[in-house]
């Protein structure tokens, strides 16, 4: 195994992807082994070579906290879970506000989170405020529904750089959205001038390594920027909310994964929850949240679980990287 993990490395150092079964293999491997703790190691070292040591911020706004019709299996969100108590729909100043405070306290990707269904034209005039009245050198991303190529290029023409947008773990089993309904917003977002985040998400024991894989790989066919997993958080009340969470250990062994898998595609590797073993298993970017947060029954005045933009610097600094 020791000799697949230095393939693998030399592959993605010279741009090359892995390939599904590549993939399986060393996602396959045990979590406490040596083998993964060196599979680790050469995906921090591979992430310190193509980053040249940089590591950024994504400080999400959670614009919507209101019940969302489509009703994910693991969403707090969902109408149907019932879980949404008094909504709360942060107003265009709140959001100015929180995009200020990011900026200046060192985020780099500014996300503006909305469930499915809330109106894209908001969301261009949203980018467009938060462009004059916050100035800095960040990215601006919006994280909403599906949409087509002429949307992805207004956003884009209000100053938004990036769409979040994935094909969930399960989607059109623990989602109502057949895949090939959000492939064609993917291909919208390929088509325009617009980067593209995709995480393979919401990962939890339940998935097998092989609908990882998958997921990863389509992330890549459609040329993410940002890349990475998102952990599933089980949410009390949420359909999945039973099926625990995975260890940050077994989390850091994807994040080396896909490191390692995205040759020159994906320049970034994002985890959520952020950790230590993440950080120091390839990923670069670590998320900050506030406002409504679909991984918890309730929205956030603060930052979700008191992680803030001093808490993801001091853990990429701790581990000798430089924040962007
Ligand atoms: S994951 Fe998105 S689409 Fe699904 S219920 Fe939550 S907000 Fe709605």
């Amino acid at each position: 195994m020791f000799a697949k993990i230095d393939d693998a490395a030399r592959k993605m150092l010279s741009g090359t992807i892995l390939g599904k079964s590549e993939m399986v293999e060393l996602l396959g491997m045990d979590t406490d082994s040596d083998e993964c703790a060196y599979l680790r190691e050469k995906a921090c070292e591979c992430a310190r070579i193509v980053t040249q040591n940089k590591a950024y911020l994504w400080g999400a706004v959670g614009v919507d906290y209101i019940g969302c019709a489509a009703s994910c299996r693991f969403c707090s969100f969902g109408k149907e879970w019932g879980l949404v108590k008094g909504e709360r729909i942060y107003t265009l100043p709140e959001i100015i506000a929180q995009a200020r405070e990011y900026v200046e306290s060192g985020v780099h990707f500014i996300v503006l989170r909305t469930t499915q269904y809330y109106p894209l034209d908001a969301l261009a005039t949203f980018a467009r405020a938060i462009r004059k009245e916050v100035e800095g050198d960040y990215e601006l991303i919006v994280n909403p529904g599906d949409f087509d190529l002429q949307t992805a290029n207004n956003l884009y023409e209000n100053g938004v750089n990036g769409v979040y947008h994935a094909i969930r773990l399960r989607e059109g089993t623990d989602t109502p959205f057949r895949p090939e309904y959000r492939i064609k917003t993917l291909s919208a977002i390929k088509s325009s001038p617009l980067n593209l985040i995709h995480l393979v998400e919401p990962v939890g024991p339940e998935h097998s390594y092989g609908e990882i894989a998958d997921r990863f790989l389509c992330a890549v066919e459609h040329g993410a920027y940002i890349s990475g997993v998102m952990a599933r958080i089980p949410v009390k009340g949420t359909p999945l909310g039973d099926i625990p969470q995975l260890s940050d250990n077994e989390i850091a062994k994807i994040t080396a994964v896909l490191r390692l898998s995205g040759g020159s595609v994906v320049r970034h590797i994002c985890v959520h929850p952020a950790s230590g073993a993440a950080v120091q298993s390839g990923a670069n970017v670590v998320v900050v949240e506030t406002g409504a947060i679909p991984r918890d029954s309730r929205p956030s005045s603060g930052k979700w679980l008191n992680f803030d933009a001093l808490s993801a610097k001091k853990l990429f600094e701790e581990n000798g990287f430089t924040v962007g």
